[in-house]
């Protein structure tokens, strides 16, 4: 079961910070008894589920990956973790994560780095790195991620998984810790496309408590079989960067080759703006952010400095304790880009690449159905090699980062391996177009 392969397994991988044994336990067992009285089960009754920590918890630690957080004990549950409970499923724990999801190796975390399943040596991507490793090593049989830029299908690539970052507004953000509000979405992690599709109808739908959030008929699981004869499928070809591994574009095109074999209508298509998507990325996602964490000030929640003379001081030093290296570049970048004489020079900018990039894509749907392109450039690098180059960090996310500021689903599925290590190709439509992915997705499985 799976709380005996986490309690087996978890020194080595550290992909939990918290494992809810004693919770899980009598949940399972209420899944038990209702199955004994012939109730009703939901469609995910007595499945074990990871919860990235990110997501508030009822009564069970959530940090976000973040010492400023650390014993911070939620009064209620996110939206998401609500409904998952409401269709059966059981909550095996909270996983370990880049703090506030900003990294792409999870090595960020206040709590110690993951590490890959497959490789202890090698980083399980990230920021959701501790729900990848959990599903790839079978300690909960699917997870919840968040993705601001790739968070949910960069780790799941490296992982072998399959993951999909829903349309925004798909799945409610309440209770979900704001990293950058416009961008962050819920999402599954799982071993296969049938799976990510019950566990995305699941948490989908509209939440009175969540104003972004829509609603849409969130019917996926049917027709998922159906096949992608005559499917229209683009491939863009600025997402094959000049630093790509060779043996990850390789076996990406050896994908594309199976969909054409399926007999989708496959052409090469161009999205200058992509190029400029990672830049613009990195304006607009930290001055979401050095707003969304102006909360965390000592007084609220979590740690608070004991030293400090004043209410001044105490918050001062609380930030300066409680936050690691990459939260506070992300917050002085921010910041910067936000004062006065520099708005018009980068977060105007950065908006109106953002713009560009929404019509180019809108334009191709009108040729294509889907489009296609790697997951990452590259596969799950070695513990250690990208911590002290931040811009190399931030490279494995290229791919991903388009997909984000346009809000539009993107799916990742495992295509192959290179270098003994997995491989995602990556199928995104446009916006509400979940079900027309998972179905390309299937085909290839
Ligand atoms: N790796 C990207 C970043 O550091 C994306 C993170 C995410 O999607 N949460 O911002």
């Amino acid at each position: 079961d799976a709380l005996g392969v986490i309690e087996r397994t978890n020194k080595a991988l550290n992909s939990f910070l918290t494992v809810s044994d004693v919770q899980a336990m009598s949940a399972a067992k209420a899944v038990d008894e209702a199955r004994a009285r012939g109730e009703k089960l939901g469609p995910m009754a007595g499945i074990p589920v990871a919860v990235k920590d990110v997501l508030v918890t009822k009564g069970v630690t959530t940090t976000a990956g973040s010492r400023i957080l650390e014993g911070f004990v939620p009064p209620y549950d996110a939206t998401a973790v609500q409904r998952l409970r409401q269709a059966g499923a059981i909550i095996v724990g909270k996983t370990n994560m880049d703090e506030f999801a900003m990294g792409s190796s999870n090595e960020n975390s206040g709590f110690g780095a993951v590490h890959h399943p497959w490789d202890l040596s090698r980083v399980p991507g990230g920021s959701s790195g501790g729900s990848a490793a959990a599903v790839a090593a079978g300690q909960a049989v699917a997870a919840l991620g968040t993705d601001t830029g790739g968070s949910i299908r960069l780790p799941a690539a490296f992982c072998g998984l399959v993951a999909i970052k829903p349309t925004y507004g798909r799945v409610s953000r309440y209770g979900l810790i704001a990293f950058a509000s416009s961008l962050d979405q819920v999402g599954p992690m799982t071993r296969d496309v049938t799976d990510a599709a019950t566990l995305l109808e699941a948490i989908s739908g509209h939440d009175p408590a969540d104003a972004t959030s829509l609603e849409d008929p969130a019917d996926f699981t049917t027709g998922l079989d159906r096949g992608i004869k005559g499917l229209r499928v683009g491939i863009v070809k600025e997402l094959f960067t000049e630093g790509m591994e060779p043996e990850v574009a390789a076996a990406v095109r050896r994908g594309i080759d199976q969909l054409v074999s399926l007999g989708a209508q496959v052409e090469e298509c161009s999205l200058p703006s992509f190029k400029y998507a990672l830049a613009a990325y990195h304006v607009i996602a930290p001055a979401e952010a050095s707003s969304n964490l102006a909360r965390f000030d000592g007084v609220r929640y979590g740690l608070r400095s004991p030293d400090a003379r004043d209410v001044t001081e105490m918050m001062m030093r609380s930030r300066e304790e409680g936050f690691g290296d990459e939260v506070k570049r992300r917050i002085m970048v921010g910041t910067y880009a936000l004062s006065a004489g520099y708005y018009d020079a980068y977060y105007d900018k950065a908006q109106r690449v953002r713009t560009v990039v929404i019509r180019e894509l809108e334009a191709a749907y009108e040729n294509f159905d889907v489009l296609v392109g790697p997951t990452a450039p590259c596969v799950a690098f070695k513990l250690g090699d990208r911590v002290n180059d931040p811009v190399a960090m931030y490279l494995a996310d290229i791919a991903t980062i388009p997909m984000s500021l346009a809000g539009i689903p993107a799916i990742t599925v495992p295509i192959g391996l290179a270098d003994g290590l997995p491989v995602g190709l990556q199928i995104f439509g446009p916006h509400f177009s979940e079900a027309q992915i998972l179905r390309a997705a299937f085909a290839l499985e």
